[in-house]
């Protein structure tokens, strides 16, 4: 950023918050005002990224690309946005991995082409990072600073990979043949969007862990992370972009292939916390889903109590559905301030004391005397709880009982969302009432596995639950390249292959396992 280089994304930056997934669009519509649609579908999926934004244009003959750290309203504006004059654009809306909040990290990634250039944006994190390094190194000039990547930015890899395809003569791929060729050797969580001079292209990993949706515009055709995106551009929802399928647009219309067989394993993460209510994923809309595992959590955890109250915005969904259930009424007992996020403002220690009172404030004359269900979506570390139950206390609430509509988080995410460490998981380690108790509630109780899945209607097989459960989904790469802990409690594993944390190659592994491995 300007200055110093640490954005806060919180008001008390010393409460680092999970991070969340990258928001991605694309947009094919000559005639159109490619850079502002892309603007506003950004701006649509602004919650799964705050780090960095940016946009590329394509007029035919050449790209260009506009991107900085910031927030999407931050980064354009008017004369930014006029520049990029075009009929084809993708966007981007970043969460930085552990350590990377540059500018040259941003996304859209650009690179020259044997035909012209690419540009590309990704949402998910990859599991094969190394071994597409090492596909890199191999291409014809691969140690040319043609081909050079940073070495923690897993996209910028498969975009020189892209870009660097030859035939059997040395002849360039063209981005659509190099794609055919490449997507099938990517593994991991990827949803691309990404173009070259003509043609539109999006493709989403076999798993599909992270939505990615294509939309119909009456003059033109739009990709993006999520339906909600595709409603605020005025798109109509025609179908998800399959597991293992890449789509191409351009004047000659839609063309479709299949780069892998299908192996659905949605993120259910996305269901419970991270996409915006508004959004359908599989057919499944999200708040729904939401409010029906407060139904389920009322059911297998009941309370006697007088008011629930929501941990806004994202546990509302929940207390609606657990207050329905069990008749107890629903209320408002937090007021949250609507412009927080990221501040440029470093608070200075008396003012980080102030922690979660920056962003909520309760409502006294609503908590006082009340013996309080609070519900939220996930306890990661448990600082939200712990400084939410001590302010309500505070605030004059008689007991606090706390209830989750997700199973206690213990495993690390390898794609796409950078928790914490297990090390800094509060549920690693503690049964629930230990939690409880840490947290200072009178009560503490998490919806099962099967109450969660069984709300998002998906069939359980389909989701990847490896956050909560630890079954995951895709190879991991060899543990001695995963390091010490991580995967110490999983059966059937050789302990003795964990290798010295330190002499991990932060390229091995994506964002949440470098993040893992680096902390204690
Ligand atoms: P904790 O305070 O326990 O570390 O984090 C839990 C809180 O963070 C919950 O209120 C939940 O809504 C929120 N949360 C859960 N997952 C994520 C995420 O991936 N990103 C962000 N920014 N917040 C999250
Ligand atoms: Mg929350």
């Amino acid at each position: 950023m300007r200055g110093d280089g640490r954005l806060s994304h919180d008001l008390d930056p010393g409460e680092k918050g999970p991070r969340d997934a990258c928001g991605v669009f694309g947009v094919w519509a000559p005639g159109e005002e490619v850079a502002k649609l892309s603007y506003f579908g950004l701006y649509a999926l602004q919650h799964r990224g705050q780090e960095s934004a940016g946009i590329a244009v394509s007029n035919g003959s050449k790209i260009l690309v506009f991107k900085d750290m910031g927030l999407v309203s931050q980064v354009f504006d008017e004369t930014s946005l006029g520049s990029l004059q075009g009929h084809m654009a993708v966007g981007h809306a970043r969460y930085s991995t552990t350590g990377s909040s540059t500018w040259e990290n941003a996304q859209p990634t650009f690179r020259a082409t044997g035909h012209g250039s690419i540009a590309l944006g990704h949402n998910g994190n990859l599991v094969n990072t190394a071994e597409l390094a090492e596909m890199v190194a191999e291409l014809p000039g691969g140690h040319t600073p043609r081909h050079r990547v940073a070495a923690t930015n897993d996209t910028d890899l498969v975009t020189a990979l892209l870009a660097g395809q030859t035939d059997d003569e040395g002849r360039p791929l063209t981005v659509e043949e190099a794609a055919e060729r490449v997507l099938p050797r990517v593994r991991g969580a990827f949803s691309f969007v990404f173009m070259d001079e003509t043609t539109l292209y999006a493709a989403r990993d076999p798993q599909g862990f992270r939505p990615l949706v294509l939309g119909r515009l009456e003059r033109g055709w739009v990709v993006a992370s999520e339906s909600a995106a595709l409603d605020i551009v005025g798109a109509s929802f025609i179908r998800e972009i399959e597991p293992g399928e890449m789509i191409a647009v351009d004047e000659n219309g839609l063309r479709t292939r299949r780069f892998a067989e299908a192996k659905p394993r949605g993120c259910v993460f996305e269901y419970v916390y991270l996409a915006r209510p508004d959004t359908d994923i599989a057919g499944r809309n999200v708040y729904l889903s939401r409010v029906e595992m407060g139904r389920r959590l009322a059911g297998e955890a009941p309370v006697d109590a007088d008011l629930v109250i929501a941990t806004p915005e994202s546990g509302t969904p929940a207390a609606i559905g657990y207050a329905e259930a069990s008749g107890i009424p629903y209320g408002s007992g937090l007021v949250k301030n609507a412009y927080v996020g990221r501040t440029f403002i470093q608070p200075s220690q008396t003012i980080r004391q102030l922690g979660i009172r920056l962003k909520l404030n309760p409502l006294k004359e609503v908590i006082r005397g009340k013996r309080l269900v609070v519900v939220d979506d996930s306890i990661v570390r448990g600082n939200t709880q712990r400084a939410l139950i001590r302010m309500l206390r505070e605030a004059g609430a008689a007991e606090v009982h706390v209830r989750i509509s997700s199973p206690p988080i213990k495993w690390p995410c390898f794609f796409g969302i950078d928790f914490a460490t297990r090390a800094e998981l509060i549920a690693n380690g503690l049964t629930t009432d230990e939690i409880g108790t840490s947290l200072g509630a009178d009560s503490l109780a998490y919806i099962s596995l099967e109450g969660m899945v069984e709300s998002t209607t998906i069939a359980k097989p389909d989701l990847c639950r490896a956050c909560f459960d630890g079954e995951y989904p895709v190879e991991l790469p060899d543990p001695t390249l995963l390091g010490k802990d991580l995967l110490e409690e999983r059966p059937g594993r050789d302990s003795t292959r964990h290798s010295d944390v330190d002499g991990v190659d932060a390229l091995v592994t994506g964002p949440g396992a470098g993040d893992a491995l680096r902390r204690p």
